[in-house]
């Protein structure tokens, strides 16, 4: 059996049961992290503006990147970038453009790693970012597990305000999805 298909077979039948996440996904953990009036309008599908310079640049790290690998897995509400497998563990990454952001990637990371863990399942994470050819693992431990719920908590109380944070000026914004949103 292939590697892909082995990766298939570990994560066929998982059904979605971690604590208090229900209405959390990865991304709107990421946007937490960089900024909650981002997590507020994201959790609301408000306002999306994508630079487009962006999106090209993603889809040619996409096309380019680890090709050998399996690539872009949908796992219920989890879109995992790239799925590997080294001397039999399985290793879940998460593909960035640059480390501008590396704190809430990291985060998202750790959050994948939680739910599979949840699933029973052991994985690995790891952050890679090809142009600037870093890569950094991911191991879950208590300390991140703290972080973990303590920012899933925070964010449940940002999304559930009935208005969004008030808007402060930010090294995210010139490259944020709600730029325009925000400063128009
Ligand atoms: S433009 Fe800035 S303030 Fe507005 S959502 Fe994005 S990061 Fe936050």
């Amino acid at each position: 059996m292939d590697s892909s298909k082995k990766h298939d077979v570990l994560f066929k039948g998982l059904k979605m049961k971690i604590h208090g996440t229900n209405n959390i996904t990865a991304s709107l953990l990421n946007a937490y992290c960089i900024c909650s009036r981002k997590a507020w309008l994201m959790s609301r599908n408000i306002g999306i503006n994508y630079d487009e310079s962006n999106l090209v640049i993603g889809k040619y790290i996409d096309e380019t990147s680890y090709l050998r690998q399996k690539k872009s897995i949908l796992i219920e509400n989890m879109r995992i970038d790239l799925l590997k497998k080294l001397d039999g563990i399985s290793i879940i990454c998460e593909i960035k453009k640059s480390s501008i952001s590396e704190k809430a990637a990291i985060i998202q990371i750790v959050y994948y790693l939680y739910r599979f863990r949840e699933y029973g399942i052991s994985v690995k994470g790891e952050l890679l970012i090809p142009w600037e050819r870093k890569s950094k693992s991911i191991k879950l431990d208590n300390k991140f597990i703290k972080e973990l719920k303590e920012s899933v908590q925070d964010l449940n109380s940002v999304i559930n305000r009935s208005s969004p944070p008030e808007f402060k000026i930010n090294r995210y914004c010139r490259r944020c999805a709600y730029h325009d949103f925000c400063f128009i």
